[in-house]
């Protein structure tokens, strides 16, 4: 093994250790236990989850931080299904539904993600452009936001978007066009779909879309295990 390669896992399990058992730097108040979150969902049902693979058909999921398959080479969680709330939900099933009249569908990467994983990749790329700083919490935290491609309906092969998922470099942006035509159509493609039912874009990430945080949606940390009560 390479210096560089076991000093990189090294640091890698050293930021894991440190996010483990506590909410990271964040706003504890802002962060939901189990009983604060069925409260919230009783005062108003829109808060409510909705497992992804359940409402929307056709929907492919390779929930890339369940796996080593991600930038970070480490599981970040285990056992996840895909969960928004109600309303982002409901919109990512209109996208599909457009996408397929198209030959097209959406393959997901991550939606819901606990804000112990959101703590161990901004350890590992503490930059506000790729990553959410955990003080805050980020929209996948909240349930209300994924990160998604396309894929071709005949071949079930992902679309070319000209770089990989989490990749952090200037030719991932919205706003980068030295590209194929090809992988600027899909592109395109995409984020008008998006766009037209509700979803927002970052300028940083062509794969990551969001609901607007217009019901003070609370940040969760709760296991996967926990969440099965409140969808
Ligand atoms: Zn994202």
């Amino acid at each position: 093994m390479k210096l560089t390669c076991f000093v990189s896992i090294a640091f890698q399990l050293i930021a894991i250790g440190l996010c483990r058992g506590q909410h990271c730097k964040t706003d504890a108040k802002s962060v939901v236990t189990s009983a604060e979150m069925r409260a919230s969902i009783q005062a108003d049902p829109a808060k409510k989850l909705v497992a992804l693979q359940q409402l929307i058909p056709g929907l492919v999921v390779d929930m890339r931080y369940a796996t080593i398959n991600n930038f970070t080479h480490t599981v970040l969680y285990h056992h996840p299904v895909a969960l928004l709330r109600t309303a982002p939900a409901n919109g990512l099933r209109l996208v599909q539904e457009d996408l397929r009249k198209k030959g097209y569908a959406l393959k997901l990467f991550d939606a819901f993600r606990p804000l112990s994983a959101t703590c161990t990749i901004w350890r590992l790329v503490p930059d506000r452009h790729y990553a959410a700083n955990p003080r805050k919490g980020s929209n996948h935290n909240r349930c209300l936001a994924v990160d998604v491609t396309l894929i071709d309906l005949r071949t079930g092969r992902e679309l070319d978007m000209g770089t990989a998922f989490d990749n952090f470099t200037d030719s991932a942006h919205h706003d980068f066009y030295t590209l194929p035509a090809q992988v600027l159509t899909n592109r395109r493609l995409l984020k008008q779909t998006m766009r037209k039912y509700g979803f927002g874009m970052v300028p940083t990430e062509w794969w990551h879309y969001q609901w607007h945080n217009d019901r003070d949606y609370e940040v969760i940390d709760l296991d996967f295990d926990e969440l099965k009560y409140f969808y």
